[in-house]
């Protein structure tokens, strides 16, 4: 860290404040050079944070000094959790629509339509709102990092608006205008992928990091899903596919060939589509509220990890098929049904989750990296899934500011 402003220089001087938080009983860096294991655990650590970034990491007895101190009190240190899937733009919701599922009776509303209608008819100001809770929501369960797709627009001027939106809040922002074929081009799906790849991108460019697309039976095809992406990827979008969720199909093999930064789902694969994800740089973003709230069969973590793929895991946040905030939620589960150990979820929910970002300054606890912090209300990170459904949150920083 830099040094601590010498004595009789006033605190004025200097642009940021460090804090030295210490007393960390078991800190998770993600960084097998600074610990045990892969997640380079550090007991009885401390970091010093200067500004957004992380200045300092280590055994807390050979801690430099900071402006400000905070005792950890012997509990757990994380990466805020990185959700590099969720679908946060939308007005409305579908209780009624799960509820039924649930219940066991059959639902004949319009599933995603109704949520197309909802946020066509939303101003900027609601969806904006809306956004903003969501993202606090999830900030407060300690996710700081949070990517967010259009897809409920399905029109030139919604869709762009859903990205300008979104930009507000994250700059990991998806263009999914082919989230389904939109309803005014139900007998013209190859209109809509014109529409998608031509004018619809034009004005969704400017405002995307991303491109997506739902390539599955009843949404949009191989070639569809080729054609969105190589479209995407000549404006500058980088591809990342909703692939193989609920059938076998081409998306995982598409991702890799067209060196997506994710395959999302991956819960139907051949062994083909496991070696293609273990050669590749393609990260496999697995979702397991979408198969919790579906009562669906879950993702096999395990088959994908030991063939030595990249798994992240991902909340899907959307209001239709996973509407969950929680990333602590996620990683219980995939433990829990899965077949990862809690170190690998916990790397998946952060680590794992910036490289499906292709981000470096966030998901790890090293110099350098972005200020973001989790502190559980816990010993270990292990409890996020030995103790499911317990709010963990003690507090969260993120670029350097205590948020929680
Ligand atoms: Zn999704």
């Amino acid at each position: 860290m830099p040094p601590r402003a010498p004595t009789g220089v006033p605190h004025r001087e200097r642009t940021t404040l460090s804090t030295l938080i210490t007393g960390i009983g078991s800190l998770v860096t993600n960084d097998p050079g600074l610990g045990a294991g892969p997640l380079g655990l550090v007991e009885d650590a401390a970091v010093v944070v200067d500004g957004d970034r992380i200045a300092w990491v280590g055994p807390a007895a050979a801690a430099p000094a900071a402006d400000d101190r905070f005792d950890a009190a012997g509990r757990a240190l994380l990466p805020g959790f990185v959700d590099s899937h969720s679908h946060l733009v939308f007005a409305g919701d579908r209780t009624a629509e799960f509820n039924a599922r649930m219940s066991g009776r059959s639902y004949s509303a319009g599933g995603i339509r109704t949520t197309v209608a909802a946020t066509r008819a939303a101003s900027d100001a609601e969806l904006d709102a809306n956004l903003a809770r969501f993202l606090r929501e999830a900030l407060r369960q300690g996710t700081t990092t949070v990517e967010c797709k259009s897809g409920y627009g399905l029109t030139v001027e919604d869709e762009a608006r859903a990205l300008r939106i979104a930009a507000r809040h994250t700059p990991e922002t998806t263009y999914l205008g082919a989230h389904v074929v939109a309803p005014e081009f139900a007998d013209d799906p190859a209109g809509y992928v014109e529409l998608v790849t031509g004018e619809m991108l034009d004005a969704c460019a400017p405002h995307a990091k991303w491109v997506d697309v739902f390539c599955e039976r009843g949404a949009f095809d191989g070639d569809q899903a080729r054609a969105v992406l190589t479209a995407g990827a000549a404006r500058g979008l980088v591809p990342r596919v909703h692939a193989n969720q609920l059938s076998y199909g081409p998306g995982v093999q598409l991702a890799v060939e067209l060196g997506a930064a994710s395959a999302d789902h991956c819960t139907h694969l051949t062994d083909e589509d496991v070696a293609a994800l273990a050669g590749s740089r393609t990260v496999a973003t697995l979702l397991p509220g979408a198969e919790f709230s579906t009562r669906a069969e879950y993702p096999n973590a395990r088959r994908l990890l030991d063939a030595g793929a990249a798994v992240a895991l991902s909340t899907d946040c959307n209001p239709g098929s996973s509407f969950t905030s929680s990333m602590a939620f996620c990683i219980a589960v995939a433990v829990r049904e899965m077949g990862m150990t809690p170190d690998e979820a916990v790397f998946a929910a952060t680590a794992t989750g910036a490289r499906a970002l292709r981000r470096t300054d966030v998901g790890t606890v090293t110099v350098g990296a972005r200020a973001d912090l989790l502190l559980l209300d816990a010993p270990s990170h292990v409890h996020l899934a030995y103790r499911p459904g317990v709010p963990l949150t003690a507090a969260v920083w993120r670029n350097g500011v205590r948020e929680v």
